[in-house]
């Protein structure tokens, strides 16, 4: 079975190669190339695609991976809001995917960004860097003993929830269902108390109407004065410009974004010699207690060699016409 992988980079290309070794009957071909109309013809005279998060797979798309006799679109992440599944659907294309692949490597990003923000270490590593041993300006608080709010207590939220009682933090938690298995560490609350109660408030609900800018000017002015918020779940959670207003009535003590609104055409790409058409990013950078990663939650070891385990696993299963539970439709 051959499968061409679009939009690698080093990185992906080295945790497939480890992984392949346990999947004799698979072929990869790798390209830069991002998948979308331009670029689906490339597929011809293979099995099946892998995409990601950033692959155009809308009706065009599908269209010519069908024509070019693709039937199988293996998706190296959890999401797939970039898919037209009603065109996969129509010509009878299986997608799969991975829906979940270590948690903790979020969750400890969050918590990674969390301390940052709190304790100015993108601040001190500058400072100390220019001679400057001074401390002015890096003074945090103590987690231990605070207040971690959690919106979301699913497979990240639940890893935070437990990392947050690791440092001796009360644990509140908002969820529209709750989580059995923290019953006995966590509080679940209203959104409101959770707001009103936390030091410390890290987003890990899905992007939906339901949750999109759950984080907005009424939200923000419900906190707790001198609040830690972190974002590493989807940019939308958080209308940005209510961030910056809420940035400059001193609310937050930290602020840690790995997911942010306008990251569509930065993520993963180096655009350090550009003039960026947008300056909201640049802004959030001003401010001397936010500190920003472009995506990076999922990116450790452990992370890539699970999806790289879960998308081979998924071709195999394909290739034994076998039913799966991360089949997309
Ligand atoms: P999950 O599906 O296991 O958990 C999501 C939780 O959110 C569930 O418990 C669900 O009940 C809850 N939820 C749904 N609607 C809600 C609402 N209105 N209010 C509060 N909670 C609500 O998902 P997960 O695997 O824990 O992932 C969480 C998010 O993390 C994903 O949606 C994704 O956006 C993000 N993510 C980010 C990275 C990264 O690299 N930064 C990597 C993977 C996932």
């Amino acid at each position: 079975m051959k499968i061409l992988f679009y939009d690698t980079k080093s990185y992906d290309r080295e945790s497939f190669q480890n992984t392949l070794k346990k999947f004799p009957g698979i072929e990869i071909e790798y390209t830069k190339s991002d998948l979308d109309a331009r670029t689906a013809a490339l597929a011809a005279g293979f099995d099946a695609v892998c995409a990601f998060v950033s692959s155009d797979l809308g009706t065009q798309t599908v269209e010519i991976l069908h024509q070019n006799g693709i039937r199988l679109i293996l998706m190296r992440c959890a999401g797939f809001n970039n898919v037209d599944l009603d065109t996969v659907k129509k010509h009878g294309i299986r997608i799969m995917r991975v829906p979940g692949y270590s948690p903790e490597a979020v969750a400890e990003h969050a918590m990674a960004l969390a301390l940052a923000a709190n304790r100015r270490l993108h601040k001190a590593y500058n400072k100390v860097r220019e001679n400057d041993f001074s401390l002015s300006g890096l003074m945090g608080f103590n987690f231990y003993e605070k207040t971690a709010g959690i919106i979301g207590t699913g497979k990240i939220g639940a890893a935070m929830c437990r990392i947050c009682r690791g440092f001796g933090m009360k644990v509140l938690a908002y969820d529209v269902y709750e989580n059995p298995d923290l019953k006995e560490f966590v509080e679940y609350v209203t959104l409101e108390k959770l707001l009103a109660d936390s030091d410390v408030i890290s987003l890990h609900c899905p992007l939906m109407d339901s949750t999109y800018h759950i984080i907005n000017i009424d939200t923000i002015r419900r906190m707790k004065d001198g609040v830690v918020l972190v974002n590493t779940s989807r940019g939308a959670l958080v209308k940005t410009d209510d961030l910056i207003e809420g940035i400059r009535m001193h609310k937050f003590a930290g602020v840690g974004l790995d997911v942010y609104e306008e990251e569509t055409n930065n993520v993963f790409e180096d655009r350090s010699d550009e003039i960026l058409e947008h300056s909201t990013t640049a802004r959030l950078l001003s401010f001397p207690n936010v500190m920003i990663t472009s995506h990076q939650g999922f990116f450790t070891r452990e992370a890539l060699s699970a999806i790289a385990e879960t998308t081979l696993q998924n071709a195999l299963d394909y290739q034994n016409g076998k039913e799966s539970t991360n089949d997309v439709i």
